[in-house]
């Protein structure tokens, strides 16, 4: 790829190198497609993942796309227009079906891509009826947005509807939390970022993802005990009492009752 780059190659070139080069990785880690995939009345619900008993993960078909591509990403199966490779969903109905029949589901994970490249009007068709199912306590959304469009928060056209949306969701007694993506410190610098993160202050540092093996996530790999310390350092400066606990691809850290990581 690199070569093809140097020579400024024709397009199509290029993209059959990256085609080539993406299907020697490995699209869907862990089994996803066969072992998360939920089951209701018979049907397969391709836009959701049952991963552990109390957590379900919903892929918003517009949301199916991201402001990035990290070179650890295991979710670019989802943005790369493969088209027999997302999963996604658009059936609302059928999400909020398949929750009522699973009263043990009390966390809900809203994810892509990044769910928030929808405008605020989409992203609430898929919110509010979680807000309806009494037993779903805990929303939680995974972005990039913070770091790459933070005006996300800030000056976009709807981004002050997005704060209401998640006033909504605190209002209703739940929680809510973003799963913020951060890779190098470089990232949080930006005097922008730090004013979408002011505006969305309550947010727990709670998570901490640990590589897996997708392809070249590499340069991202520390050694567990070294990202078990880390996790530890940062849960310090958080109020409440705080224990690191390792999970599949996550460190994290305890406030409450545990909630499952997401990917
Ligand atoms: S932000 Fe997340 S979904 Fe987007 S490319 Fe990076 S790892 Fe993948």
């Amino acid at each position: 790829m690199a070569d093809l780059l140097s020579k400024d190659a024709p397009r199509a070139e290029i993209q059959r190198a990256a085609h080539e080069i993406r299907m020697k990785l490995n699209p869907h880690p862990s089994g996803q497609l066969d072992a998360n995939v939920p089951v209701h009345e018979g049907h397969r619900k391709t836009g959701l993942q049952h991963t552990y008993p109390e957590t379900v993960l919903i892929f918003p078909r517009q949301g199916q796309t991201c402001h990035t591509y990290c070179t650890y990403c295991f979710r670019w199966p989802q943005f790369v227009g493969e088209s027999d490779l997302p999963i996604a969903t658009e059936d609302v109905a059928a999400t909020s079906a398949y929750l009522r029949a699973h009263p043990e589901v009390t966390s809900a994970l809203i994810t892509g891509g990044d769910p928030l490249v929808m405008s605020t009007q989409v992203l609430r068709r898929y919110m509010e009826p979680l807000l309806e199912i009494d037993t779903v306590r805990s929303i939680r959304i995974g972005t990039k947005s913070l770091a790459f469009w933070p005006y996300r928060f800030t000056t976009d056209r709807d981004a002050d509807d997005l704060l209401r949306l998640f006033e909504q969701v605190v209002a209703s007694g739940r929680h809510l939390a973003l799963m913020a993506h951060f890779t190098p410190p470089q990232e949080l610098r930006p005097p922008v970022v730090r004013a979408a993160m002011r505006r969305v202050r309550d947010m727990v540092p709670y998570y901490q993802f640990v590589e897996r093996d997708t392809g070249p996530q590499g340069f991202f790999g520390v050694p567990l005990a070294r990202g078990s310390q880390i996790s530890r350092d940062a849960c310090v400066h958080v109020a409440g009492k705080h224990e690191v606990v390792g999970l599949a691809g996550a460190l994290r850290c305890v406030r409450g009752p545990p909630v499952a990581p997401h990917h």
